[in-house]
């Protein structure tokens, strides 16, 4: 379709103004086939995340400051920016910069009042955004480093992450924890800052940390806020401001550098880093809008979809009247031709809503990923991980006299035997040796191959992670800067990176925030 020239002129002012179409008009259909209405949280097809999940903009910005030098500079704070902002709407000027996405024109015209200015700014104040700002604060003491966070409280994802005890990493780490992007770049990042570095920059902070039997690593506390509170007080401690609310609606890019825009008003920046999140839980403050202001540089956004999220059944599914009940089983992703993609072994979960636990959460990205692609692609459970159709049967076969509860029983809980039999039309006082063929064939079948009809996920609002995000082809990864836009760092979430549970996407905040800090800080200097 050829656009006329109004409509060329539309796109360019809307381009020029920096507006930028909602996330889920570009992944859209996400949320198609039989996913479609699937999230509670998340409106299948989108629309932009509510004020309420945003976050409240328009509560009075906190200042944590870094180096008391750095106030003068910034102005008197809060007033300033205000009078700023009240001077430029006074003066006409435009609420957002001219040009977006790319290089100004001198003849912009003078502005009334200038924006306060920072050598580094950093975008968003989670794992990755403080683990950046602490590192570039370190590399070039003296430079002026601000955070900006659109949350009225940030680092809320640290707070709540494993059940409110953090668990900060894992003991072992590599790249076969992670999908998204290729496990060669992303071993390549891992590689800057491994476990054990990340366990001596905690331990250097304060925050020692205890392995528990399944290799993950948590704050000997037990609470997630020692984790937070540490990584605020190392930012500070490296001279970082770190200025919220501060949403930032957009950057755009000027002669200079960059400006930052938000309804606060306009920060300037020499060097940018995005360390906005992906989309989920989004009333953390993480709603997805990092993605948009990433697309004005360029750069791709992969296809988006919730990870490590619960799986929804059918509401008369008999798992659903199991809730609570947890068993270790292998939860397997089939293609229609019936080929193993993936499975997972671990702890599943039960619930009023269909299935969740570890083995859930890790499956759910892989699952999704490949219903996306193909609708067909089946979830198949095992409930005896050690069995097969053929050896569970042949099991039956040998039980003669006992019945097949009183087996059962023995092998799983109580009220998932019950069911199983139920589902499976079996009685299960029937002794083994009088097990009809088919009934035998069919009961194996359910505890050891059952398909499960999944309606869906419960979405970006309970997902722990966002699957997609930018590719690391398109970034540098000894810098993690853009390959794109030359002066801009990426780190966290907002990458095309996801990892399993355990501790596993910390570590990749840990290390990409870790290198982008530090080769910001470098790219900047020491102050001459
Ligand atoms: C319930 C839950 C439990 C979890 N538990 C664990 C765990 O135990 N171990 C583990 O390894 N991982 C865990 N995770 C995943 C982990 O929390 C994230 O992968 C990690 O926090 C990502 O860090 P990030 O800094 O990239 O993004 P985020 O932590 O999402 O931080 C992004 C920040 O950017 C800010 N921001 C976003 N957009 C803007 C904008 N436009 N302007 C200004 N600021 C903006 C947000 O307010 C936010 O503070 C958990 C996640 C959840 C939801």
């Amino acid at each position: 379709m050829v656009a006329t020239d109004a409509e060329c002129l539309q796109a360019l002012e809307t381009q020029r103004l920096g507006i930028v179409a909602p996330l889920d008009a570009r992944v859209g259909g996400l949320f198609s086939g039989p996913f479609a209405g699937a999230s509670e949280d998340h409106p299948p097809q989108g629309g932009k995340p509510s004020a309420a999940e945003r976050g409240p903009e328009n509560s009075p910005p906190t200042r944590e400051h870094g180096h008391a030098r750095k106030q003068g500079e910034l102005g008197s704070g809060r007033m300033a920016d205000r009078t700023r902002a009240n001077a430029s709407r006074k003066s006409g000027a435009p609420s957002s910069p001219p040009a977006a996405g790319s290089r100004a024109q001198p003849s912009e015209g003078p502005r009334t009042a200038p924006h306060p200015r920072a050598d580094i700014v950093i975008v968003g104040a989670g794992a990755a955004g403080l683990m950046a700002a602490v590192w570039a604060g370190r590399a070039v003491p003296g430079r002026r480093i601000v955070v900006l966070d659109g949350a009225r409280k940030p680092g809320a994802k640290i707070l709540i992450a494993g059940g409110g005890r953090c668990n900060v990493t894992h003991d072992h780490v590599d790249a076969s924890a992670f999908a998204g992007s290729s496990r060669k770049a992303i071993e390549k990042v891992l590689r800057r800052f491994d476990v054990p570095q990340t366990v001596a920059f905690f331990e250097e902070l304060g925050v020692g940390l205890e392995r528990e039997e399944t290799g993950k690593l948590f704050p000997t506390t037990g609470r997630a806020r020692t984790v937070l509170d540490a990584l605020l007080r190392a930012a500070r401690d490296a001279g970082v401001d770190i200025l919220h609310p501060r949403r930032v609606e957009s950057v755009t890019t000027v002669p200079r550098g960059f400006v930052v825009t938000g309804r606060w008003g306009h920060f300037d920046a020499r060097h940018l880093v995005l360390a906005t999140g992906g989309t989920s839980v989004p009333k953390t403050g993480s709603d997805g809008h990092g993605y948009e202001i990433a697309r004005t540089f360029r750069h791709t956004i992969t296809r988006v979809f919730p990870a490590l999220v619960p799986l929804t059944l059918p509401k008369d599914h008999f798992i659903t009247r199991l809730s609570g009940l947890t068993v270790d089983a292998t939860l397997e992703v089939v293609s229609a031709t019936g080929k193993r993609l993936s499975s997972f072994t671990g702890s599943t979960l039960c619930t009023h809503f269909g299935l969740s636990g570890p083995s859930v959460l890790d499956i759910s990205r892989f699952y999704i990923e490949a219903v996306l692609d193909d609708p067909r692609v089946g979830l198949i459970i095992n409930w005896l991980p050690k069995h097969t159709p053929e050896t569970f049967e042949n099991e039956l076969l040998d039980i003669g006299h006992t019945n097949v509860s009183g087996h059962l029983g023995r092998l799983l809980p109580d009220r998932l035997a019950a069911a199983l039999c139920a589902f499976s039309n079996v009685d299960p006082k029937t002794p083994g040796h009088h097990l009809q063929r088919d009934d035998r064939k069919m009961l194996a079948r359910a505890v050891t191959r059952l398909l499960l009809p999944i309606t869906g996920n419960r979405g970006f609002g309970h997902a722990e992670v966002t699957a997609g995000g930018i590719p690391l082809t398109e970034i540098r990864l000894d810098t993690m800067e853009s390959r794109l836009r030359p002066g801009l760092y990426v780190c966290g979430e907002i990458c095309d990176v996801d990892g399993r549970i355990g501790g596993f996407n910390f570590q990749w905040a840990w290390a990409s925030g870790y290198t982008a800090g530090v080769s910001v800080g470098r790219a900047e200097g020491p102050r001459s």
